[in-house]
């Protein structure tokens, strides 16, 4: 592992203050940023220096919500609201997977990511195929591209589609051998109940568990839908976030993905016991689920991560698009420019989505002692010419195919837009003909 100086660029820091620094550096010995400033440091060790004169210096953007075992589907059955993709869609494509689809969505997704300056992803997997080991395959396969990853381990213990089930034990007992065996320095396993109507309390409750005794994050999809909502509602008599609050599933240790359609007291309860928000502007558009109450969790507090959601209902993992339709979503619904700014949206997609994993103290910002996570983003083109004001230029005028360079602990992972990790062109091949393959599958499915 080589240590580095990054030298000439403009650096969004994304500290506490949000210290911008012009014509700054950073130092990075193994895996670690050690000193920023401003122009050239004195330094006596050996350094590899790049230069990031005309770039843009930003921490590694956290997609804290995706499923890239979907990937495979992406654009499919395009234009319907959740259920009705999933049912019609998604799921028979997903019930046509075979095991080794896996690790191809694994290094597609995160080709993808890493290529829009996405430094951490948190997997939402699910699958009908743990029985197979398929865990342990995305995994390793998201361990061998050099994206930072939690892979949440989401599973249904009743009432879901056909092949998806899991009972409480086979869960249990699988999803602590992948914490015990397979966790990386760079890639966690996470758990968690993947839908809130089709799982019992108890398997709620065996989540938490492993979430407490083994130190793992839980990942919940939570108040995404009207009719998501009412499901649960009529299991339980209560809404999604109450429902979560009995079986102990809210804390510190907790992310709630969506909460797009949430009561008042739905908020008290999150903002009290500290539980951490994951906003997908962008999904919750595409799927006409509803606007997400961002300026009133803000209100109280709460902890806002950013995501794209999967590249099947997005179709992009581009945080950076998803910065801007997080701005503008909420600027538009409330007719205030100012009620989610630049600056809101690209700490949420930095700091936000840090702290809700349990890493807000090393990760997320450019700053002495974090994990040297980083990109470089070229601005010397039209759409970034002239710079004014680089968050808004970042937020506004940027795209994920202007990020130059991306670095994962201490490693360069893609340097002038090449990755460097794995073959990117032999993955796209292959996810090409592993996709039409999975199709053709679950048409004759269908047929039969
Ligand atoms: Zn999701």
């Amino acid at each position: 592992m080589s240590n580095w100086l990054i030298s000439g660029g403009t650096i969004l820091t994304s500290d506490d203050a949000g210290t911008i620094i012009d014509n700054g550096y950073i130092l990075i010995a193994e895996n670690k940023i050690v000193a920023v400033g401003s122009g050239q440091p004195e330094i006596s060790d050996v350094y590899q220096e790049i230069d990031a004169t005309g770039m843009l210096v930003c921490p590694g953007f956290i997609n804290a919500h995706t499923h890239l075992c979907m990937i495979l589907g992406r654009s499919l059955g395009s234009d319907r609201t959740l259920l009705h993709w999933l049912s019609e869609a998604q799921i028979p494509l997903m019930q046509a997977f075979e095991p080794e689809d896996y690790a191809v969505s694994m290094e597609l997704g995160a080709i993808e990511n890493l290529k829009a300056g996405n430094t951490t992803i948190c997997e939402v997997f699910f699958t009908p195929h743990y029985s197979d080991g398929v865990d342990e395959i995305a995994v390793n396969s998201l361990d061998k591209t050099g994206i930072r990853s939690i892979l949440f381990r989401c599973t249904n213990d009743e009432n879901f589609f056909d092949g998806f089930l899991e009972t409480r034990s086979e869960s249990v007992r699988r999803s602590e051998h992948l914490i015990c065996h397979c966790q990386t320095s760079r890639t966690r396993v996470g758990v968690g109940p993947l839908v809130p109507w089709s799982s019992s309390p108890q398997a709620f409750e065996d989540a938490v568990q492993i979430s407490q005794t083994k130190n793992v994050p839980l990942h919940l999809h939570t108040s995404e839908t009207p009719e998501y909502n009412d499901l649960v509602r009529k299991r339980t008599g209560k809404s999604n976030v109450e429902m979560l609050a009995d079986v102990g599933a809210l804390g510190e240790q907790v992310m709630l993905n969506h909460c797009v359609h949430l009561s008042d007291s739905d908020i008290e309860l999150i903002a009290e016991t500290n539980t951490h928000v994951i906003h997908d502007p962008t999904s919750n558009m595409i799927l006409a689920s509803g606007v997400a109450p961002i300026p009133q969790l803000r209100a109280k507090n709460i902890n806002i991560g950013l995501a794209c959601d999967g590249p099947a209902c997005n179709n992009t993992q581009d945080m950076i698009q998803t910065m801007k339709d997080a701005a503008l979503l909420h600027k538009v619904v409330t007719r205030q420019p100012d009620i989610l700014i630049a600056k809101d949206v690209f700490r949420m997609a930095t700091r936000g989505g840090a702290k809700a994993i349990g890493m807000g103290d090393s990760l997320g910002a450019i700053q002495p002692g974090f994990l040297a996570d980083l990109i470089l983003i070229d601005t010397q083109v039209p759409h970034m010419t002239p710079l004014h004001d680089p968050i808004a230029i970042l937020v506004y005028s940027a795209r994920g195919s202007d990020v130059h360079t991306v670095m994962v602990d201490g490693e360069i992972v893609m340097q002038n837009r090449q990755i460097l990790t794995v073959d990117e062109k032999e993955v796209l091949a292959k996810a090409r003909e592993r996709a039409k393959k999975a199709c053709d599958r679950s048409q004759d499915r269908r047929k039969s």
